[in-house]
């Protein structure tokens, strides 16, 4: 009895602590957010623990009740859900899977663990359920940024990189083109300076949601910083040729944009475009050929388009190289001045010599003024030089007066840039009184081009340094806006008609029309007209019975060295 008694307690006391760790497991199951589902093989039995109610809104007791979760999950994931749930037919112990439920916003993550025998039976499978949807939705938060550009939802610059690199490889092996269209909102600048950035933002958002609709399975459009924008096109033909999508943005462009602040505002915008393969086969080359094309349509004029071919391509490597050598021979100070004269027509006497600029690289070669004034006038590097081709003119002419006793007029380039300066009439005087020269020895030849802007102030200017004795003349006449009724209003003692005019004086009787006409107005307003380029004896005979005053060509003179210069002086 005693022995029974003994054996009741004990089975009482196991049983309880049995209880116990039941008791435990659950409340360890209990307290966190995940649902289990437990699977006993050799009983065929189910038992699910943890969170299942907040899971699931059925009961699995049961392998019968296992397809409801297939039911649960969208049917792009039934089949990763059943062969993970059934890892053990693969024989192998662990399996992970991530589903999405049908409400198509929930995620469950399940991680299957299947227990084995000696004899590599199962035994025992551990389902562990966990909703993953908020850390699904952070990633997708993620890998939004990593793609898209925040204001105005396009891909971002370094996605819209590996989606062209996709449409290029596509391209290789179909024989296609993909089109690079760069777009440049012209003068945001101004608009977000103005207006402030608020609305520069608005505007950059309104017009990328524009560009927006362009995009499908051929074309990707991306916000690439500020107010540029890049488009890829494969295969541009039809509907998604480059023409109709420029007309299609100048039609939108054409019309304003109305912002939230009651303002409405019009853009134009700039495109570059290049094309696979001709421009390029790498991504970040076509990228950059459609950029340098597009500043290349700005520097002409706004609302252009522009497309990318070699030869602007070896014209950009050219100004680039021609650019950094620039900056050597400027420091180094590797120019020299040639000289060349200038003759009266009737008396054939020399009048002056106009001072034009040389520049020998480091191997010796010669590059034309032609080539690097426009590039040095862009970059501000004209400033040194024009300062240094001043100054070293009128040095020299001091230098020769002094040396041979003669008189004449040295003339010497301006740009625009260097007149511009607002110490450009103290730094002439300065100088004219360091190397004693006379203010009626020099003259200034500035072109039309710096009266665009601003014709009142620049022509008070001018006038300021004739009144102090400078002669200023006129260049290139007749290849800008060329108006012979400004000219009376404006301070200059000498026009030079361009070389294009004596180049076609002989053939082109209209040419003939336009030049006597031109000399006969100087004359009448009583300045000096020099005919440039002269190259051939009949031009001269032309130009003397015309009445132009003076002659300057290789005919009687080409530039020359300050040594021949000095030469031709002494013979005097
Ligand atoms: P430009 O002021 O019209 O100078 C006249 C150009 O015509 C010079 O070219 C001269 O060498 C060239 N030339 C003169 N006679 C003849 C001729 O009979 N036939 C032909 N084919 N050409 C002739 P260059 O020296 O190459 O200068 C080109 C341009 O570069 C100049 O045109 C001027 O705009 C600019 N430049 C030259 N030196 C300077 C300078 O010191 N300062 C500035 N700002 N510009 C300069
Ligand atoms: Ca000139
Ligand atoms: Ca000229």
């Amino acid at each position: 009895m005693d022995e029974m008694r003994y054996q009741m307690d004990l089975l009482k006391a196991m049983n309880q602590n049995l209880n116990r760790k039941e008791r435990m497991y659950r409340l360890i199951c209990d307290s966190v957010d995940n649902a289990f589902l437990y699977y006993a093989f050799d009983r065929d039995e189910v038992v699910t623990l943890g969170k299942w109610d907040a899971f699931f809104d059925f009961e699995v007791t049961g392998i019968k009740d296992i397809p409801n979760l297939f039911d649960a999950v969208e049917e792009s994931y039934i089949m990763p859900l059943r062969d993970a749930l059934f890892v053990e037919k693969t024989n192998q112990e662990k399996a992970c899977v991530e589903c999405l439920l049908k409400d198509r916003r929930n995620w469950l993550k399940f991680v299957v663990n299947v227990f084995y025998d000696e004899k590599h039976q199962p035994t025992d499978k551990v389902v562990c359920i966990e909703n993953i949807s908020k850390l699904k939705s952070q990633n997708d938060e993620l890998e939004y940024m990593a793609y898209y550009d925040g204001l105005t939802g396009l891909y971002n610059r370094n996605y819209f990189v590996r989606l062209l690199g996709e449409f290029l490889r596509k391209a290789e092996t179909e024989k296609c083109i993909v089109s690079v269209i760069l777009i440049d909102m012209d003068d945001f600048k101004k608009i977000n300076d103005g207006l402030g950035i608020v609305v520069g933002d608005e505007l950059v958002q309104q017009f990328g949601s524009y560009l927006k609709e362009f995009q499908s399975e051929q074309v990707i459009v991306c916000h690439m910083s500020s107010d540029v924008y890049c488009m890829a096109v494969y295969d541009p033909v039809g509907s998604r040729s480059v023409e109709h999508i420029h007309k299609q943005i100048q039609k939108r462009t054409g019309e304003p944009f109305a912002l939230s602040s009651g303002q409405s505002l019009q853009i134009t915008v700039s495109m570059g475009v290049a094309e696979y393969p001709e421009a390029s086969t790498s991504a970040l080359e076509l990228i950059n050929c459609a950029e340098i094309v597009m500043f290349k349509g700005k520097g002409m004029g706004k609302n252009t388009i522009q497309y990318f071919d070699t030869p602007i391509l070896n014209e950009f490597i050219h100004t680039v190289e021609i650019e950094n050598k620039l900056r050597e021979a400027v420091f180094q100070n590797n120019f020299i001045m040639y000289f060349q004269p200038q003759y009266f027509t009737e008396s054939r006497r020399l009048r002056g010599m106009e001072a034009l600029v040389r520049w020998k690289d480091e191997e010796n070669h010669m590059i034309s003024p032609a080539t690097f004034i426009p590039i040095a006038e862009k970059n501000g590097a004209i400033i040194p030089i024009g300062n240094w081709v001043v100054e070293q003119s009128i040095r020299q002419y001091a230098q020769w007066s002094e040396q041979y006793g003669v008189h004449f007029i040295m003339s010497i380039n301006i740009s625009a840039l260097q007149y511009g300066r607002d110490n450009f009439v103290p730094f002439i005087l300065g100088l004219l009184e360091k190397y004693k020269v006379s203010p009626s020895q020099i003259e200034l030849e500035i072109t039309e081009s710096i009266l665009i802007n601003d014709f009142e102030g620049v022509s008070a200017k001018l006038r300021q340094l004739r009144d102090c004795g400078i002669r200023i003349s006129l260049d290139d006449f007749g290849t800008g806006f060329s108006s012979l009724s400004y000219l009376k209003k404006l301070p200059i003692n000498t026009l030079k008609i361009d070389k294009s005019f004596i180049d076609t004086v002989l053939t082109d009787s209209s040419t003939r029309i336009i030049t006597e006409s031109i000399i006969n107005m100087v004359k009448t307003l009583g300045f000096e007209s020099i005919a440039e380029g002269v190259e051939q004896e009949e031009q001269l005979a032309y130009l003397r019975r015309a009445g132009c005053d003076v002659i300057q060509g290789y005919l009687l003179g080409k530039p020359q060295s300050p040594e021949e210069i000095a030469a031709l002086l002494q013979g005097l």
